[in-house]
């Protein structure tokens, strides 16, 4: 696995907790490449929206095309067969949630390459809805392979920053996808039940 920066020349403690991130997580989730990106596409309408997103991985059968031209260059090295993007924005996320968002993104690498408890997510999140505290949590958020994602954001940074910060990071309302504490609480329960 490589790791690239862009411009080539930047470099920040980002990196590092990075290849901590999946060297913690191991071989089935790196992919061939993650690119830390550290321009901004907010203004460029050529390049394509998922450059505006926060992260994405990407395979070579999704586009190449509209993508800014460095990408382009490793997309066709025909080592890399699967790419992991981390956007500006994450880059100036805090440590933990960082971390986070790197390991959701390579649950994502493992997800298309070994089984994971879906059948268990999907009941535990489906008994979950019908109780009351849960209820308004919209079902976009609680599709089964986010929420493995999440939960793996979630173990990662428990074992990385340990328990206590973990905890005060999700009643502190930080998570990305959704900051409410039923949601917080749906994926802990998911984890403890399904893992
Ligand atoms: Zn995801």
């Amino acid at each position: 696995m490589r790791i690239i920066t862009n411009p080539d020349n930047f470099k920040e403690g980002k990196f590092d907790l990075c290849a901590k991130v999946a060297d913690f997580l191991g071989n089935d989730y790196k992919p061939t490449h993650i690119v830390l990106d550290n321009n901004s596409y907010e203004q460029n309408k050529n390049i394509l929206d998922e450059f505006r997103d926060i992260a994405f991985a990407w395979t070579p059968d999704r586009p190449r095309e509209n993508v800014p031209i460095y990408l382009r260059n490793i997309m066709d090295d025909p080592k890399c067969n699967c790419l992991v993007w981390i956007s500006k924005k994450a880059l100036a996320f805090d440590d933990a949630l960082f971390a986070w968002v790197i390991a959701h993104e390579l649950r994502h690498v493992y997800q298309s390459r070994k089984e994971y408890p879906v059948k268990c997510i999907k009941d535990r999140i489906k008994k979950l809805r019908k109780e009351q505290h849960y209820k308004n949590l919209p079902s976009s958020l609680l599709n089964a392979s986010e929420i493995d994602a999440e939960v793996c954001g979630l173990t990662t940074i428990m074992e990385i920053f340990g328990r206590e910060k973990a905890i005060e990071f999700l009643s502190a309302g930080s998570l990305r996808r959704c900051p409410s504490e039923s949601y917080a609480k749906a994926l802990q329960d998911v984890a403890k039940e399904c893992y």
